[in-house]
């Protein structure tokens, strides 16, 4: 499987990193080694003295998808979580300075931690779903799929134009305004509406 993860996403978090809001999707990668499930401790990584927290709704793709139409988007995935996207922001910041890609920033070890998945079917409306994550116990974050420049379905007709999707991949589709960095000793809670979805405590 793979991590096809979306960057700005949310206009107020495009605007707090000072990005422009962008017409089409920033999209980059991470490995399947980036993975952390399980409610697994996240150890910070000795190349970095910036790591932050990006909480992001996640979906899973369910079917093999090449230019995949608009009227089909819908088809090409089942269920939907909540993962992290931990981003190593000085070295980002170094390489955007120079035009380099982003992966020594968003790409290493455990650097996606990943809820277990709802399906699809409890959802009543896609674009209407709320999420938020704790940090000790205060929200940091808070979005809703409403507010996506590019919802689900826009993101999987855009991917597979490039990329093949897979059973199993999963999109994480950007995270709203509230960024901000990690220290040791931080456990982060996760929840879609009420309903908690992970715990990450950063060693
Ligand atoms: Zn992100």
């Amino acid at each position: 499987m793979k991590i096809i993860a979306v960057g700005r996403n949310y206009i107020d978090h495009a605007k707090e990193l000072n990005n422009p809001v962008p017409s089409t999707p920033v999209i980059f990668m991470k490995p399947d080694t980036a993975l952390l499930k399980d409610n697994k401790d996240f150890y910070y990584p000795e190349f970095s003295k910036d790591v932050h927290y990006e909480v992001e709704l996640v979906i899973r793709v369910c079917n093999e998808g090449k230019h995949v139409s608009p009227k089909f988007a819908h088809k090409y995935y089942d269920a939907i979580g909540l993962g992290i996207d931990f981003t190593a922001r000085d070295i980002q910041a170094q390489h955007k300075e120079k035009g380099l890609p982003w992966e020594l920033a968003k790409a290493f070890d455990h650097s996606a931690v990943m809820s277990p998945l709802i399906p699809k079917e409890e959802f009543s409306d896609f674009k209407n779903i709320a999420f938020s994550m704790q940090k000790n116990a205060e929200v940091v974050q808070s979005g809703n799929s409403g507010d996506m420049i590019f919802d689900f379905e826009t993101l999987i007709v855009f991917i597979s134009k490039y990329i093949t999707l897979r059973k199993g991949d999963l999109i994480y589709t950007g995270t709203p305004v509230g960024v901000g960095p990690i220290a040791i000793g931080d456990k982060f809670e996760g929840f879609i509406g009420e309903r908690p979805m992970f715990n990450c405590a950063i060693k």
